[in-house]
């Protein structure tokens, strides 16, 4: 198959080209066009099989024919996974000029509020400092509004949560509206994932490799 075939627009397909991403991979083959229809996600498949693409694609071609702040928040678990996500978004979506914001631990949190208010259209985050931020929400950051939320990595992230990941996830659940698209990715299937799954998950797309 192509990026032709996944009723991905023209700016998208032909950026792709440019960046040397020449055929989908597996994940973003399969899960690119029910994430377009606007379905929920489920995608079961190991690092470097290029799911931040398998994302990053739709979410971008949906802001772009929409374009608001805050569009979408991902969370993931380590500012490393953060950033580089952050980058991948950046790069992708450079024709449509995408703001993106890392909101991580360890970095100066009335910084990062500041640029939460200039609605950035992407937010990364770890769960641990984005629901930091909003428990002492002084600086009224809103993810009112958001259209899409990604869980990256969603095994990873549940077990950085030291087994107490639910009041965190609920801080920032309760942040975000119930009309949204949730696209979940994990390397592996456990049976906390399966319960995140039905927390945030409407019968999504499930998708394993
Ligand atoms: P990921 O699994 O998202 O961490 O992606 C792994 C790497 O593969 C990243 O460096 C991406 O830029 C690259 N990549 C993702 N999708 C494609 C593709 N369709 N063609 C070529 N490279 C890709």
């Amino acid at each position: 198959g192509s990026f032709a075939d996944l009723q991905l627009n023209e700016w998208v397909v032909g950026h792709l080209g440019s960046l040397g991403f020449n055929k989908p991979t597996p994940i973003q083959y399969n899960c690119i066009p029910p994430i377009l229809k606007g379905k929920d996600c489920f995608g079961c498949s190991k690092t470097g099989s290029g799911k931040t693409a398998a994302f990053a694609l739709p979410v971008l071609q949906k802001l772009s024919e929409d374009p608001y702040g805050v569009f979408c928040l991902v969370l993931t678990p380590t500012r490393e996974l953060a950033y580089q996500i952050a980058d991948q978004f950046a790069f992708i979506g450079k024709p449509i000029n995408v703001r993106t914001c890392v909101v991580v631990g360890g970095m100066d949190m009335l910084k990062q509020a500041h640029q939460l208010q200039k609605k950035p259209h992407i937010v990364i985050a770890t769960p641990g400092r984005l629901a930091d931020l909003l428990r002492t929400n002084e600086n009224n950051v809103k993810l009112n509004k958001i259209k899409f939320l990604v869980l990256d990595e969603a095994d990873r992230l549940l077990d950085k949560m030291d087994g107490d990941f639910t009041e965190d996830l609920n801080v920032i659940f309760s942040a975000l509206p119930k009309e949204r698209q949730t696209l979940l990715f994990s390397a592996t299937l456990t049976d906390t994932l399966n319960e995140v799954k039905e927390l945030s998950t409407k019968n999504p797309f499930f998708w394993k490799s």
